[in-house]
């Protein structure tokens, strides 16, 4: 016995000598990447361990009622807005916070103050000296309707209570509002355009982090009901339901409007040839357009008397009522490679995205043709004029799919915009393999070029958004959380697991405000799987991936008995393991391994049964991972 081992311990350290390359350092350490202890706090009645709200779960509630009128000449919007606020807290509120986030535009607000010298997408522009002047701010008594005036405090871009208001609406908003010169008259798109009151939860108390641009928004739930009152040659497109159609078009948009309702196929409502024939519009001076929109975070608008307008039905898996797709553009944006697709652009969108993970909310969903780029607001967007083809598609189902991030699951966009934002990009690329048979798709086929932007940045994902570089921004808040998603999906849990476990969360936190623990509950409950290791990694620190193969031995020195092969992890993140293996007798074999081999360290030695010499093994032969050193991934014996 003892002989035997010897001599075949020596033989085995002879072909070590032969074939295993010179070992690099590793940074890999495997209790920090699967430490037992993850979560901060058990989960209680209000956010449960199994990642869905609580029986004692509670959220308060903001109904507003808004009366706007919009001044052509000055660009003025002037209104009033009531708001019934519903603590359903267990405790009392003795003073409420809102966001006026309309003060950013002030030339002394943080969001100027925090501007760099280059400028960039966010900032004030032209000196312009903005926000809101405050005309009066009452408390009713609800019971008897009493106005009484209110004890108030304005601190840059948030309030102490409650509301008559005017302010000009800026040429350039952070791109998020503004208003576009076009041939036929300014296009404004109008947001952020009234005091909306700050989230009071139970993770921070009120949640009042300031406006100053790049941080995008947290709202509660509600109803709102808005009348917003133009020059009557404008046309409006908002958040929520028209409600007096007969009043505002004339006969013949209804009954275009109409048959748009219910027609697969984009009907024009009001042509690129009507835009100046003064009889496309209802005469008189002024029209005021009523919307209302139910439970719902927010709500935006859109005027110009240079749109044209088209309209389709949508087919809303889920959905009892029928829904509209609507486009408004300029003649500027006019033709089969623009915005003549829009609509079905929308369409295409919207119906996908609910039939994956929850229905479509609204009566409506309108895309915007204006100044801003891309941004989104519950059932309308506001998408770049200029943009076309491939560039409309991409930026429609983008701001359309945070219909779901965060107008149906009401995160915290301020804090955590990886989980809107990245949350959204993960389903864009979903949503782009679906639509008119791939027709914009374009597959991964590396990941590897991602590591360097993925790993190379100081910062990890978990950080705030106003606090990332512009230059990450893409990154942190958009593609690595995007690619995230993607890893758990395709490599680590499988699509069916997956989707499963992203509906789960979606449907238990729908009209809601989950936290990333939340999140991480509800993926790790409905997969069935500990992630812990993987959002300590991706998410919370910036740990890089690096897989390599390192060694072959023949059992006994003969490849017909098999081969011992050995990998590594390098890096701080392990992640599963598929190995492809070619044999010179033209065979090629692959090997799944699950994430649990690099729990007692970074190396890895797993039999192959070959049954001839080896020519080359290769970890992650598809490059599906973000990998920061593929020259080790290949070993040819
Ligand atoms: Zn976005």
């Amino acid at each position: 016995m003892r002989n035997v081992f010897g001599l075949l311990a020596l033989a085995s350290l002879m072909l070590v000598q032969q074939t295993v390359k010179a070992q690099s350092a590793s940074n890999y350490d495997p209790h920090d990447a699967f430490a037992p202890l993850f979560y901060p706090a058990y989960g209680d009645d209000i956010r449960t361990a199994a990642g869905v709200p609580g029986p004692k779960y509670w959220q308060n509630s903001a109904d507003y009622k808004i009366d706007a009128s919009l001044d052509a000449e000055t660009h003025g919007i002037t209104g009033t807005v009531t708001i019934t606020y519903k603590n359903n807290s267990p405790i009392d509120l003795p003073f409420v916070w809102l966001q006026v986030d309309q003060n950013i535009y002030n030339l002394k607000s943080r969001g100027v103050a925090i501007t760099d010298l280059s400028g960039g997408r966010w900032a004030n522009r032209d000196a312009f000296d903005g926000g809101y002047s405050l005309e009066s701010v009452q408390i009713l008594n609800p019971a008897t309707g009493a106005a009484t005036k209110a004890d108030y405090l304005v601190s840059d871009t948030r309030m102490k209570l409650k509301i008559a208001y005017k302010f000009i609406l800026p040429q350039y908003g952070t791109d998020r509002c503004g208003r576009l010169e076009t041939k036929n008259g300014w296009i404004y798109e109008v947001a952020q355009w009234y005091p909306r009151m700050c989230v009071f939860d139970n993770v921070l108390g009120w949640n009042t982090l300031p406006y100053l641009g790049q941080g995008e928004f947290y709202l509660e739930y509600g109803n709102i009901e808005y009348n917003v009152n133009v020059p009557s040659e404008m046309i409006v497109g908002g958040s929520g339901e028209l409600l007096n159609p007969a009043e505002v078009l004339t006969p013949t948009q209804l009954k275009r409007y109409n048959e748009a309702k219910a027609s697969e196929k984009t009907v024009v409502i009001r042509s690129e040839s009507e835009v100046t024939d003064p009889a496309s519009r209802p005469q008189g001076k002024r029209l005021t357009w009523r919307f209302k929109c139910t439970n719902t975070r927010d709500v935006a608008w859109a005027a110009s008397k240079a749109f044209v307008w088209d309209g389709a039905r949508m087919n809303i898996v889920g959905r009892p009522a029928p829904a509209m797709a609507q486009s408004l553009y300029p003649v500027e944006s006019v033709g089969d490679s623009a915005w003549g697709r829009a609509t079905q652009y929308v369409k295409g969108a919207l119906e996908f995205y609910s039939k994956y993970l929850y229905p479509f909310s609204y009566p409506s969903a309108t895309n915007v043709a204006g100044i801003v780029g891309g941004m989104e607001y519950p059932g309308i967007v506001f998408c770049g004029y200029r943009a076309r083809s491939r560039g409309l598609w991409g930026v429609t189902s983008h701001e359309f799919g945070h219909n779901w991030f965060p107008m149906i699951v009401g995160s915290n966009e301020r804090k955590y915009s990886w989980m809107d934002e990245g949350f959204n990009t993960f389903i864009n690329g979903v949503a782009d393999s679906a639509f008119n048979n791939g027709e914009y798709f374009r597959p991964i086929k590396s990941r590897v070029r991602m590591a360097k932007p993925y790993f190379d940045g100081a910062n990890p994902m978990l950080t705030i958004p106003d606090q990332e570089p512009s230059r990450e921004w893409g990154v942190l808040s958009y593609s690595k959380p995007g690619s995230g998603l993607e890893l758990l999906r395709e490599e680590v849990l499988g699509k069916q697991r997956f989707d499963y476990a992203f509906r789960y969360y979606v449907h238990a936190w729908a009209f809601k405000h989950p936290t990333p623990y939340d999140f991480f509950h509800a993926i790790e409950n409905g997969s069935g799987e500990t992630l812990d290791w993987f959002w300590r990694g991706w998410v919370f620190n910036n740990w890089k991936i690096d897989q390599a193969v390192t060694g072959v031995e023949y059992v006994g020195g003969d490849p017909s008995k098999g081969a011992n092969i050995t990998i590594e992890n390098k890096e701080k993140l392990p992640m599963p393991v598929t190995v492809e293996v070619k044999e010179e007798n033209g065979s090629t074999n692959r090997m799944q391994l699950p994430v649990e081999i690099w729990e007692k360290g970074g190396t890895w030695k797993f039999h192959f049964p070959s049954t001839g010499k080896i020519t080359q093994v290769t970890i992650d032969p598809d490059q599906r991972l973000p990998d920061t050193d593929p020259s080790n991934n290949t070993f040819k014996p």
